[in-house]
């Protein structure tokens, strides 16, 4: 890492104790910046990193609540205003038990590039709470949803901060929350919230965006180099909104997805992933993976263990951070291995980006490759500002427009910067000059 910015970076972890997926998210970001400031010196005078780094507010507060035997739970609610130099914070909630601090701000910080590449007014936020809906029931859920609103509403707004879902929170949760913040302020202010239901203010389109955008961002790569998604063997984590989605597209290019997870394993079925029984499972029942096999002639489900000792050419983990490690990574490219896309928000660790990079295998980074969801979400805002709605059919092609263009956006900053192919250069570059031109633009703020 260039000195001047690993001097800045030090300043920055130790500033932020403790918090190791943040260290990691600003670690992978600054590796990437040294070339950038020797061409933009006034982004060092105006101490755009050091500004960068500290988000502009962050709140954290107490979500009470009663589960359904009667008792008082209480849970921690976050939201993180990371930067605003584009747009209203713009990112998603996220409610699981691992959800702290660090968390929020590894997410809100990736979320400022991502935007930014999207190339929508929108800056960038993250949020949640250390609440795990699973198991909960829908009276719970709501509850749980009523109280986290009943203090989040004071912070939020269409010009100040738009949130959305993320892991745990789907449009059951963006039902609640926007009845209780209609509630409380008596509005119906449909642009406070994206990934709403497409009855009351919600998009088509939004909730596919960011698997198909998965697919379509890593299908361009292939295409960069003369190949395409057609007749590839793929493997999806995860089996949540963004790997479902992400498999439907998949196989609409003509790929073949053969397995797919969640906490407790994952399923191989070598004929194709079956997606209407699995969203029957998933999205209708709520059910758990091992539930397909039982009903799937055909499939295996392997109890624990590793989805990435299934051979792949392509690989899209849609799971969780830092799901895919160095070891995973190596056994992938010793099994041909063609191309990764991140649908979910840092699924590799940085080992195992290196292991692809090294490799030659096309490597797109969350911030860029999954960026199709908040990107629809600017649409979703976009048709609320002007009380319409898109049909699906122009929603997908404003959706594809973008995701091509993010592409090309990654694809020729890295060969401005002499390093063509890579596209986590491209990406941590092309997301940071467009927020720093922003920052000093609008001065010392
Ligand atoms: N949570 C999603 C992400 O990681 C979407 C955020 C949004 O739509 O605001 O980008």
């Amino acid at each position: 890492m260039d000195a001047r910015l690993e001097a800045i970076r030090d300043t920055v972890l130790a500033r932020n104790p403790g918090e190791a997926e943040f260290h990691q998210a600003v670690t992978e970001v600054f590796e990437s910046l040294g070339p950038v400031h020797d061409r933009h010196p006034e982004f060092l005078h105006g101490a755009v990193l050091e500004r960068l780094c500290e988000p502009e507010r962050q709140i954290i507060f107490r979500v009470p609540w009663t589960d359904d035997a009667g008792r008082v739970q209480i849970n921690r609610g976050f939201r993180v205003e990371f930067n605003s130099a584009l747009g209203p914070y713009k990112g998603g909630l996220r409610f699981h038990p691992s959800v702290y601090l660090g968390i929020v701000k590894f997410l809100g910080f990736e979320q400022i590039f991502k935007n930014a590449l999207t190339g929508m007014p929108i800056g960038g936020g993250k949020g949640g709470s250390d609440f795990d809906p699973r198991g909960r029931s829908d009276a719970e859920v709501m509850r749980f949803c009523q109280s986290f609103m009943t203090e989040l509403y004071r912070h939020i707004g269409e010009y100040t901060d738009v949130p959305a879902g993320d892991i745990g929170v789907g449009g059951r949760e963006i039902g609640f929350l926007f009845g209780q913040y209609k509630r409380i302020t008596n509005r119906y202010e449909s642009g406070v919230l994206t990934g709403k239901g497409v009855s009351w203010g919600g998009s088509l389109v939004r909730p596919e965006a960011t698997g198909f955008g998965t697919v379509i961002f890593t299908d361009e790569m292939l295409k960069a180099r003369g190949k395409s998604f057609d007749g590839q063997r793929v493997v999806v984590s995860g089996s949540g909104n963004v790997a479902i989605n992400a498999i439907a597209k998949a196989h609409a290019l003509g790929a073949t997805v053969v397995a797919c997870s969640d906490s407790s394993g994952y399923i191989v079925d070598e004929a194709g992933i079956d997606v209407p029984l699995l969203r029957e499972i998933k999205e209708v029942e709520r059910g758990r993976l091992k539930d397909y096999f039982l009903r799937r002639p055909g499939a295996h489900y392997v109890e624990n263990g590793s989805i990435w000792d299934v051979d792949a050419t392509v690989a899209l983990p849609c799971a969780t951070q830092n799901e895919l490690d160095g070891a995973a990574a190596s056994r992938l490219v010793g099994s041909g291995l063609v191309a990764v896309g991140e649908g979910a928000n840092m699924p590799c660790t940085r080992d195992a980006v290196a292991i692809f990079q090294q490799a030659g295998v096309l490597f797109g980074p969350g911030k860029a490759a999954n960026a199709g969801g908040v990107a629809t979400s600017a649409l979703e805002m976009q048709q609320n500002a002007s009380r319409d709605s898109w049909s699906f059919e122009h929603t997908e092609r404003r959706l594809t427009e973008i995701m091509v263009g993010i592409h090309d956006l990654c694809a020729t900053t890295a060969e401005e910067y002499g390093d063509p192919g890579n596209y986590v250069l491209g990406a941590n570059i092309g997301g940071f000059v467009k927020v720093a031109d922003a920052m000093l633009a609008q001065g010392l703020i």
